[in-house]
Protein backbone atom coordinates (compact mmCIF):
# COMPACT_ATOMS: atom_id res chain seq x y z
CA UNK A 1 0.00 0.00 0.00
CA UNK A 2 1.08 3.37 -0.54
CA UNK A 3 0.86 5.91 1.78
CA UNK A 4 -0.18 9.18 0.57
CA UNK A 5 0.96 11.42 2.79
CA UNK A 6 3.43 13.82 0.85
CA UNK A 7 2.38 16.13 -2.01
CA UNK A 8 5.03 15.15 -3.87
CA UNK A 9 3.93 11.42 -4.19
CA UNK A 10 0.43 12.60 -4.52
CA UNK A 11 1.58 14.69 -7.83
CA UNK A 12 3.40 11.60 -8.90
CA UNK A 13 0.92 9.53 -8.77
CA UNK A 14 -1.70 11.81 -10.05
CA UNK A 15 0.23 12.52 -13.21
CA UNK A 16 0.67 8.80 -14.26
CA UNK A 17 -2.81 7.61 -13.39
CA UNK A 18 -3.63 10.21 -15.88
CA UNK A 19 -0.77 9.54 -17.92
CA UNK A 20 -2.45 5.78 -18.44
CA UNK A 21 -6.02 7.16 -18.19
CA UNK A 22 -4.29 9.25 -21.43
CA UNK A 23 -2.71 6.05 -23.48
CA UNK A 24 -5.61 4.38 -23.14
CA UNK A 25 -8.02 7.17 -24.69
CA UNK A 26 -5.16 7.90 -27.35
CA UNK A 27 -5.67 4.53 -28.42
CA UNK A 28 -9.27 3.82 -28.12
CA UNK A 29 -9.53 7.10 -30.19
CA UNK A 30 -7.06 5.46 -32.66
CA UNK A 31 -8.86 1.71 -32.41
CA UNK A 32 -12.39 3.84 -33.70
CA UNK A 33 -10.32 5.55 -36.08
CA UNK A 34 -8.51 2.47 -37.79
CA UNK A 35 -11.97 0.70 -38.06
CA UNK A 36 -13.42 3.63 -40.13
CA UNK A 37 -10.57 3.70 -41.86
CA UNK A 38 -9.94 0.33 -42.10
CA UNK A 39 -6.10 0.88 -41.31
CA UNK A 40 -5.96 -2.59 -40.46
CA UNK A 41 -3.78 -4.89 -42.40
CA UNK A 42 -2.65 -8.89 -41.87
CA UNK A 43 0.28 -10.36 -41.80
CA UNK A 44 0.59 -14.31 -42.85
CA UNK A 45 2.32 -17.02 -40.97
CA UNK A 46 3.01 -20.06 -43.11
CA UNK A 47 1.99 -23.63 -40.97
CA UNK A 48 4.90 -25.92 -42.29
CA UNK A 49 5.36 -29.46 -42.73
CA UNK A 50 8.38 -29.95 -41.07
CA UNK A 51 9.67 -33.08 -43.25
CA UNK A 52 8.85 -31.25 -46.17
CA UNK A 53 8.54 -28.11 -45.39
CA UNK A 54 5.82 -27.67 -47.76
CA UNK A 55 3.17 -24.89 -46.80
CA UNK A 56 -0.32 -26.66 -45.44
CA UNK A 57 -1.77 -23.76 -44.53
CA UNK A 58 -1.41 -19.38 -43.63
CA UNK A 59 -2.72 -17.81 -40.39
CA UNK A 60 -3.68 -14.13 -40.72
CA UNK A 61 -2.53 -12.52 -37.94
CA UNK A 62 -3.79 -8.63 -37.37
CA UNK A 63 -1.82 -6.18 -37.27
CA UNK A 64 -3.09 -2.11 -36.76
CA UNK A 65 -1.59 0.52 -38.44
CA UNK A 66 -1.68 3.40 -36.09
CA UNK A 67 -2.08 7.22 -36.29
CA UNK A 68 1.60 8.05 -36.50
CA UNK A 69 1.93 4.91 -38.90
CA UNK A 70 3.69 2.24 -36.60
CA UNK A 71 2.32 -1.08 -37.25
CA UNK A 72 1.12 -2.44 -33.93
CA UNK A 73 0.35 -6.51 -32.65
CA UNK A 74 -2.58 -7.48 -31.35
CA UNK A 75 -1.51 -7.61 -28.13
CA UNK A 76 -1.89 -3.63 -27.78
CA UNK A 77 -5.58 -3.41 -29.04
CA UNK A 78 -7.54 -7.18 -29.30
CA UNK A 79 -8.93 -7.13 -26.10
CA UNK A 80 -9.92 -3.30 -26.29
CA UNK A 81 -11.00 -3.94 -29.48
CA UNK A 82 -13.28 -6.52 -27.78
CA UNK A 83 -14.21 -4.31 -24.54
CA UNK A 84 -15.51 -1.60 -27.07
CA UNK A 85 -17.49 -4.24 -28.99
CA UNK A 86 -15.23 -3.24 -32.27
CA UNK A 87 -14.01 -6.94 -32.25
CA UNK A 88 -16.51 -8.21 -34.67
CA UNK A 89 -16.05 -5.73 -37.47
CA UNK A 90 -12.60 -6.55 -36.75
CA UNK A 91 -12.53 -9.60 -37.88
CA UNK A 92 -14.88 -9.34 -40.84
CA UNK A 93 -12.10 -6.48 -41.87
CA UNK A 94 -9.50 -9.26 -41.95
CA UNK A 95 -11.52 -11.41 -43.84
CA UNK A 96 -12.23 -8.65 -46.37
CA UNK A 97 -8.11 -7.87 -47.16
CA UNK A 98 -7.56 -11.78 -47.49
CA UNK A 99 -10.43 -12.17 -49.96
CA UNK A 100 -9.21 -8.96 -51.93
CA UNK A 101 -5.46 -10.64 -51.72
CA UNK A 102 -6.27 -13.94 -52.36
CA UNK A 103 -4.44 -14.19 -55.51
CA UNK A 104 -1.25 -13.32 -54.71
CA UNK A 105 -1.41 -15.64 -51.45
CA UNK A 106 -1.82 -18.16 -53.86
CA UNK A 107 0.81 -17.01 -55.84
CA UNK A 108 3.13 -16.98 -52.40
CA UNK A 109 1.69 -19.45 -50.70
CA UNK A 110 0.13 -22.38 -53.22
CA UNK A 111 -3.62 -22.40 -54.06
CA UNK A 112 -4.09 -25.28 -51.46
CA UNK A 113 -2.85 -23.86 -48.10
CA UNK A 114 -5.64 -23.38 -46.08
CA UNK A 115 -6.01 -19.81 -44.68
CA UNK A 116 -7.05 -19.44 -40.63
CA UNK A 117 -8.46 -16.35 -39.37
CA UNK A 118 -8.52 -16.32 -35.58
CA UNK A 119 -11.53 -15.79 -33.60
CA UNK A 120 -11.81 -14.54 -29.96
CA UNK A 121 -13.63 -17.22 -27.61
CA UNK A 122 -16.32 -14.15 -26.79
CA UNK A 123 -17.03 -14.36 -30.29
CA UNK A 124 -17.11 -17.43 -30.31
CA UNK A 125 -19.60 -17.51 -27.85
CA UNK A 126 -21.55 -14.90 -29.25
CA UNK A 127 -24.16 -16.89 -32.15
CA UNK A 128 -25.11 -13.84 -34.16
CA UNK A 129 -21.57 -12.93 -34.98
CA UNK A 130 -20.87 -16.69 -35.44
CA UNK A 131 -23.80 -16.71 -37.67
CA UNK A 132 -22.76 -13.85 -39.66
CA UNK A 133 -19.52 -14.83 -40.25
CA UNK A 134 -20.47 -18.30 -41.20
CA UNK A 135 -22.56 -16.25 -44.03
CA UNK A 136 -19.33 -13.86 -45.21
CA UNK A 137 -17.44 -16.73 -45.62
CA UNK A 138 -19.67 -18.70 -47.94
CA UNK A 139 -19.87 -15.33 -49.60
CA UNK A 140 -16.01 -15.73 -50.42
CA UNK A 141 -17.62 -18.79 -52.55
CA UNK A 142 -14.62 -20.38 -51.32
CA UNK A 143 -15.46 -21.41 -47.91
CA UNK A 144 -13.32 -24.74 -47.63
CA UNK A 145 -10.36 -23.12 -47.88
CA UNK A 146 -10.82 -21.48 -44.94
CA UNK A 147 -10.48 -22.51 -40.68
CA UNK A 148 -11.13 -20.76 -38.12
CA UNK A 149 -9.04 -20.29 -34.64
CA UNK A 150 -10.39 -20.77 -31.41
CA UNK A 151 -9.20 -21.09 -28.01
CA UNK A 152 -9.97 -24.13 -26.24
CA UNK A 153 -12.26 -22.39 -23.95
CA UNK A 154 -14.59 -21.57 -26.25
CA UNK A 155 -15.53 -25.36 -26.44
CA UNK A 156 -16.14 -25.35 -22.67
CA UNK A 157 -18.68 -22.31 -21.78
CA UNK A 158 -22.26 -23.18 -21.54
CA UNK A 159 -23.42 -22.13 -24.97
CA UNK A 160 -24.06 -23.78 -28.02
CA UNK A 161 -20.59 -23.57 -29.70
CA UNK A 162 -20.24 -27.27 -29.97
CA UNK A 163 -23.95 -28.29 -31.60
CA UNK A 164 -25.04 -25.63 -33.45
CA UNK A 165 -22.57 -23.21 -34.22
CA UNK A 166 -19.59 -25.63 -35.43
CA UNK A 167 -22.22 -27.64 -37.46
CA UNK A 168 -22.75 -24.14 -39.17
CA UNK A 169 -18.89 -24.45 -40.27
CA UNK A 170 -18.35 -27.66 -41.02
CA UNK A 171 -21.14 -27.88 -43.52
CA UNK A 172 -19.47 -25.47 -45.82
CA UNK A 173 -16.06 -27.13 -45.24
CA UNK A 174 -14.43 -24.36 -42.94
CA UNK A 175 -11.88 -26.48 -40.74
CA UNK A 176 -12.20 -25.80 -37.00
CA UNK A 177 -8.60 -25.31 -35.04
CA UNK A 178 -7.73 -25.10 -31.23
CA UNK A 179 -5.48 -22.44 -30.28
CA UNK A 180 -3.07 -22.40 -27.52
CA UNK A 181 -3.58 -25.72 -26.40
CA UNK A 182 -2.99 -26.55 -23.02
CA UNK A 183 -3.39 -22.71 -21.56
CA UNK A 184 -7.09 -22.85 -21.21
CA UNK A 185 -9.13 -23.95 -18.60
CA UNK A 186 -10.47 -27.84 -20.08
CA UNK A 187 -8.49 -30.78 -19.32
CA UNK A 188 -6.82 -33.65 -21.69
CA UNK A 189 -10.31 -35.82 -21.10
CA UNK A 190 -12.64 -32.41 -22.16
CA UNK A 191 -10.76 -33.46 -25.65
CA UNK A 192 -12.91 -36.22 -26.01
CA UNK A 193 -16.11 -34.47 -25.96
CA UNK A 194 -14.27 -31.73 -28.75
CA UNK A 195 -14.94 -32.20 -32.27
CA UNK A 196 -11.78 -30.50 -34.60
CA UNK A 197 -9.61 -30.98 -37.27
CA UNK A 198 -6.82 -29.51 -36.11
CA UNK A 199 -4.84 -28.61 -32.78
CA UNK A 200 -1.90 -25.98 -31.54
CA UNK A 201 0.26 -26.81 -28.81
CA UNK A 202 0.93 -23.59 -27.03
CA UNK A 203 4.51 -22.15 -27.52
CA UNK A 204 4.71 -22.44 -23.99
CA UNK A 205 5.20 -26.52 -24.17
CA UNK A 206 7.47 -26.36 -27.40
CA UNK A 207 9.99 -23.82 -26.03
CA UNK A 208 13.36 -25.46 -25.04
CA UNK A 209 11.16 -28.86 -25.56
CA UNK A 210 14.25 -30.66 -26.08
CA UNK A 211 15.29 -29.77 -22.33
CA UNK A 212 12.15 -30.11 -20.81
CA UNK A 213 10.87 -33.64 -20.01
CA UNK A 214 7.57 -32.68 -18.26
CA UNK A 215 6.66 -30.80 -21.63
CA UNK A 216 7.81 -34.28 -23.61
CA UNK A 217 5.65 -35.91 -21.16
CA UNK A 218 2.70 -33.52 -21.77
CA UNK A 219 2.77 -33.54 -25.44
CA UNK A 220 2.90 -37.25 -26.16
CA UNK A 221 -0.13 -37.07 -24.14
CA UNK A 222 -1.48 -34.31 -26.51
CA UNK A 223 0.00 -36.43 -29.10
CA UNK A 224 -1.74 -40.15 -28.69
CA UNK A 225 -5.26 -38.39 -27.77
CA UNK A 226 -5.44 -36.21 -30.90
CA UNK A 227 -4.02 -39.29 -32.94
CA UNK A 228 -6.92 -41.47 -30.92
CA UNK A 229 -9.41 -38.70 -32.22
CA UNK A 230 -8.16 -37.98 -35.93
CA UNK A 231 -6.69 -34.38 -35.11
CA UNK A 232 -3.74 -32.90 -36.69
CA UNK A 233 -1.30 -31.62 -34.61
CA UNK A 234 0.63 -28.70 -35.10
CA UNK A 235 3.47 -27.36 -32.89
CA UNK A 236 3.45 -23.54 -31.87
CA UNK A 237 5.84 -20.98 -32.05
CA UNK A 238 8.73 -23.10 -32.85
CA UNK A 239 12.17 -21.46 -32.83
CA UNK A 240 15.16 -23.01 -32.84
CA UNK A 241 16.67 -25.99 -34.66
CA UNK A 242 17.33 -28.01 -31.36
CA UNK A 243 13.20 -27.91 -30.82
CA UNK A 244 12.53 -29.54 -34.46
CA UNK A 245 15.44 -32.04 -34.25
CA UNK A 246 13.41 -33.39 -31.08
CA UNK A 247 10.00 -33.03 -32.65
CA UNK A 248 11.32 -35.14 -35.94
CA UNK A 249 13.60 -37.59 -33.31
CA UNK A 250 11.27 -38.00 -31.00
CA UNK A 251 7.28 -37.58 -31.94
CA UNK A 252 5.32 -38.31 -35.07
CA UNK A 253 3.78 -34.38 -35.08
CA UNK A 254 4.52 -33.42 -38.23
CA UNK A 255 3.84 -29.68 -38.26
CA UNK A 256 4.60 -27.02 -37.00
CA UNK A 257 4.54 -22.90 -36.94
CA UNK A 258 7.12 -20.42 -35.41
CA UNK A 259 9.89 -18.15 -35.88
CA UNK A 260 12.13 -20.89 -37.44
CA UNK A 261 10.13 -21.66 -40.34
CA UNK A 262 9.17 -17.96 -41.25
CA UNK A 263 7.51 -15.07 -39.04
CA UNK A 264 4.47 -13.73 -40.17
CA UNK A 265 5.33 -11.56 -42.64
CA UNK A 266 3.10 -8.98 -45.37
CA UNK A 267 2.67 -9.53 -48.46
CA UNK A 268 3.13 -6.42 -50.16
CA UNK A 269 6.42 -7.00 -48.89
CA UNK A 270 6.74 -9.90 -51.37
CA UNK A 271 5.40 -7.76 -53.82
CA UNK A 272 7.59 -5.14 -52.89
CA UNK A 273 10.77 -7.57 -53.70
CA UNK A 274 11.72 -7.51 -57.12
CA UNK A 275 12.78 -9.16 -59.13
CA UNK A 276 10.99 -12.14 -57.58
CA UNK A 277 9.38 -15.13 -59.32
CA UNK A 278 6.74 -17.11 -57.62
CA UNK A 279 9.04 -20.01 -56.92
CA UNK A 280 11.65 -17.43 -55.13
CA UNK A 281 8.78 -15.66 -53.14
CA UNK A 282 7.30 -18.86 -51.92
CA UNK A 283 11.04 -19.78 -50.43
CA UNK A 284 10.96 -16.28 -48.90
CA UNK A 285 8.16 -16.75 -47.14
CA UNK A 286 9.20 -19.75 -45.50
CA UNK A 287 12.79 -18.34 -44.94
CA UNK A 288 13.61 -18.84 -41.33
CA UNK A 289 13.91 -15.63 -38.91
CA UNK A 290 13.27 -13.24 -41.35
CA UNK A 291 12.26 -9.84 -40.05
CA UNK A 292 8.18 -9.12 -38.65
P1 LIG B 1 -2.10 -16.81 -31.79
O1 LIG B 1 -3.29 -17.02 -32.65
O2 LIG B 1 -1.75 -17.90 -30.85
O3 LIG B 1 -0.92 -16.47 -32.79
C1 LIG B 1 0.42 -16.79 -32.53
C2 LIG B 1 1.20 -15.61 -32.03
O4 LIG B 1 2.53 -16.01 -31.76
C3 LIG B 1 1.33 -14.46 -33.04
O5 LIG B 1 1.47 -13.25 -32.31
C4 LIG B 1 2.64 -14.80 -33.72
O6 LIG B 1 3.27 -13.68 -34.31
C5 LIG B 1 3.46 -15.31 -32.56
N1 LIG B 1 4.49 -16.26 -32.97
C6 LIG B 1 4.52 -17.08 -34.05
N2 LIG B 1 5.63 -17.83 -34.07
C7 LIG B 1 6.34 -17.49 -32.98
C8 LIG B 1 7.61 -17.91 -32.45
O7 LIG B 1 8.30 -18.76 -32.99
N3 LIG B 1 8.00 -17.31 -31.29
C9 LIG B 1 7.26 -16.37 -30.65
N4 LIG B 1 7.74 -15.83 -29.54
N5 LIG B 1 6.07 -15.95 -31.13
C10 LIG B 1 5.61 -16.51 -32.27
P2 LIG B 1 0.63 -11.96 -32.69
O8 LIG B 1 0.55 -11.80 -34.17
O9 LIG B 1 1.15 -10.83 -31.87
O10 LIG B 1 -0.84 -12.33 -32.22
C11 LIG B 1 -1.12 -12.54 -30.87
C12 LIG B 1 -2.53 -13.08 -30.68
O11 LIG B 1 -3.49 -12.12 -31.10
C13 LIG B 1 -2.82 -14.32 -31.52
O12 LIG B 1 -2.28 -15.47 -30.91
C14 LIG B 1 -4.33 -14.30 -31.53
O13 LIG B 1 -4.85 -14.88 -30.37
C15 LIG B 1 -4.63 -12.82 -31.52
N6 LIG B 1 -5.04 -12.40 -32.88
C16 LIG B 1 -4.28 -12.15 -33.97
N7 LIG B 1 -5.02 -11.79 -35.04
C17 LIG B 1 -6.31 -11.82 -34.61
C18 LIG B 1 -7.58 -11.55 -35.24
O14 LIG B 1 -7.70 -11.24 -36.44
N8 LIG B 1 -8.71 -11.69 -34.45
C19 LIG B 1 -8.63 -12.07 -33.13
N9 LIG B 1 -9.79 -12.18 -32.45
N10 LIG B 1 -7.47 -12.32 -32.52
C20 LIG B 1 -6.32 -12.21 -33.24
MG1 LIG C 1 -4.04 -18.46 -33.78
MG1 LIG D 1 -1.84 -19.78 -30.83
MG1 LIG E 1 -0.12 -18.75 -28.67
Amino acid sequence: RIKNDGKGLAAFFDSSMEREALARMKIEQSLRLAILEKRFCCAFQSKVDIRTQAVKGIEALVRLRDDEGVIQAPGSFINLASELGLIDELTHLVLAEIVKSIDLINETFGAEATISINVAAKQAGNPEFMRSFARALDDTGFPQRFMIEVTEDAFVAKNHFQDEILPMFRKLGVGISIDDFGTGYSSLSALADITADEIKIDRSFITDIHKRPRSQGILRAIESLSEALGMTVIAEGLESYEELAYLQAATKIRYAQGYYFSRPIFLEELKLATPVSSESRASVANRPHQQN
